[in-house]
C-alpha cells in the first residue's frame, strides 16, 4: 500500500477478510500448532514467508498486518515485531554484534539499552562505547575498524539532546558500520529517519502505538531485504513472538496515532511555555525550544515533537523539595513511560546516569497526556508553591 499522507496510512491496509465477511477491523488469529494440508505443504514450509502459517512463533494475519502497516508508516519496506521496546533493541544488537565486535551508543541512550551494553562488553566479547549526544560528525573519530553498529536516538528521552543524524550515519557509512535509530519518541510520525541516513528504526510501540498505556511492544523496520534476514534469524532464534491480542490492541489505536500525536504535542509546548516562564525552573529541554540542545537538528529534521519534555530545577532547590512538588501533583501519575492518556512526571538523577552531564538542578522529566493543558498548569502551580 502507497500513499502520500500518513494520516491515511495510519486508518487503511491490506488485509482481505474472507469472502463474505469484510469489515474495517483485522482479526485477531490466534495460533501456537498451525496445520499443514499435506506433508509436501509442511516440508515446502518456510518460516520467512509470511504469506502461510508454517508456526505460530513466526505470526499470525494479525501480527502481519501490524507489521505491514507499521513499515509504511515509516516508510520502511520490512518490519518485525518484539515483545517489548527493549526486546527490539535486543533484537539488532544480537543480529549484528558478534565477539570482537564494537558497538556506539549515545552517553544519554534509553537506560536499559546502556545496560544491555554493559551486558555485552562484561560477557560477550563486545566492546559498547558511549559518545557524546552532540557530536555530530565529530563520532568519525571514534569509528573504529570493528565498529558495526552505531546507535542513535532523537532525542535522548531524559536529557532531550537532539543529535544530527544525517552528519552521523555519514560519518558511520564511510566507516562502514550500519546505524540504528530509537525512534520511539517521534513515533515515526515526526521524524522520518530514513530521509536522514539511518539503516534500522526501531519503535517502542509501547508507547504513542499503543496509547493505552496497556501493552509492551516493539518494532524493528528496515528498507533492505538482506539487513532484514540477518534481523529475522535473530528474531526467529530467540523466539521473539508476540500476542495476536496486543497486535490488535495496537492495530485498533493506529487511526488516532497522529491525531493523539499533535494534541499531546501542542499540550506539551503549552505547559513547557508555561514552566519556561517560572523562577523556579532554571531549563526547559524541549526540542522544539530554542535553549534545548540541538534544537536546530529538531528544527531541521522534525515535524513535531509529541508530549515528552524534562525541566531542570534551580540549584537551590534540593532533590528533597522537588520530591514533595513531584509527590504534590494530582494529574500526574509517577511512572516511566508515555504516549497514554494520562500525563506522568518522573525524576531522575542524571548525574548518576550520565558521564557528561553539566548541572546541578534536579531534572524532572514529563508526559503530557491528553488531559486539557490548563487543569495540568494548575496543578503544577500548586506543585511548585509546596516546593
Ligand atoms: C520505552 C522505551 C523503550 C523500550 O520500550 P519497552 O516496550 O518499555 O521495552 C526504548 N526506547 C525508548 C526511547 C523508550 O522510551
Amino acid at each position: 500500500m502507497k500513499t502520500t499522507s500518513p494520516q491515511t496510512q495510519l486508518i487503511h491496509d491490506a488485509y482481505q477478510p474472507p469472502a463474505g465477511f469484510a469489515a474495517f477491523p483485522t482479526p485477531i488469529h490466534h495460533a501456537s500448532t498451525v496445520l499443514f494440508k499435506d506433508v509436501a505443504a509442511m516440508r515446502s514450509g518456510d518460516w520467512k514467508d509470511k504469506s502461510a502459517y508454517t508456526y505460530g512463533l513466526h505470526g499470525t494475519p494479525t501480527t502481519f498486518t501490524l507489521e505491514a502497516r507499521l513499515a509504511a508508516i515509516e516508510d520502511g519496506q520490512f518490519c518485525l515485531l518484539a515483545p517489548s521496546g527493549l526486546a527490539a533493541i535486543a533484537m539488532v544488537d544480537f543480529a549484528l554484534l558478534k565477539s570482537g565486535d564494537d558497538v556506539l551508543l549515545p552517553d544519554n541512550v534509553y537506560n536499559p539499552n546502556r545496560e544491555l551494553g554493559r551486558w555485552l562488553s562484561a560477557d560477550f566479547g563486545i566492546t559498547a562505547r558511549y559518545y557524546d549526544p552532540m557530536i555530530g560528525a565529530g563520532i568519525a573519530q571514534l569509528m573504529q575498524p570493528n565498529t558495526k553498529l552505531v546507535w542513535t536516538e532523537a532525542p535522548g528521552s531524559v536529557s532531550m539532546e537532539v543529535p544530527d543524524l544525517p552528519a552521523i550515519c555519514k560519518a558511520a557509512h564511510a566507516a562502514g558500520a550500519l546505524v540504528a535509530l530509537d525512534n520511539t519518541w517521534s513515533a515515526g510520525l515526526a521524524l522520518r529517519g530514513f530521509e536522514h541516513g539511518v539503516d534500522i528504526i526501531m519503535q517502542a510501540l509501547t508507547k504513542y502505538q499503543s496509547g493505552g498505556s496497556d501493552v509492551l511492544m516493539g518494532a524493528v523496520i528496515t528498507r533492505e531485504r538482506a539487513l532484514n534476514d540477518r534481523l529475522a534469524m535473530a528474531h526467529m532464534r530467540l523466539g521473539m513472538g508476540v500476542s495476536a491480542d496486543d497486535a490488535y490492541l495496537v492495530l485498533r489505536s493506529l487511526p488516532t496515532m497522529q491525531l493523539r500525536f499533535a494534541a499531546h504535542d501542542a499540550a506539551a509546548r503549552k505547559v513547557a511555555l508555561w514552566l519556561k516562564a517560572r523562577p523556579e525552573i532554571a531549563r526547559v529541554l524541549h526540542p522544539a525550544f530554542a535553549d534545548c540542545p540541538g534544537h536546530e537538528h529538531w528544527k531541521r529534521d522534525f515535524t513535531g515533537a509529541g508530549g515528552l519534555f524534562s525541566v531542570v530545577f534551580d540549584a537551590r532547590y534540593s532533590e528533597e523539595q522537588t520530591d514533595r512538588f513531584v509527590d504534590s501533583l494530582a494529574l500526574f501519575g509517577i511512572g516511566y513511560s508515555w504516549g497514554g492518556a494520562n500525563s506522568l512526571v518522573m525524576p531522575y538523577r542524571v548525574q548518576a546516569m550520565r558521564k557528561d552531564w553539566k548541572g546541578a538542578g534536579v531534572l524532572v522529566r514529563f508526559n503530557i497526556g491528553l488531559e486539557e493543558a490548563d487543569d495540568l498548569i494548575a496543578d503544577l502551580e500548586q506543585g511548585l508553591a509546596r516546593l
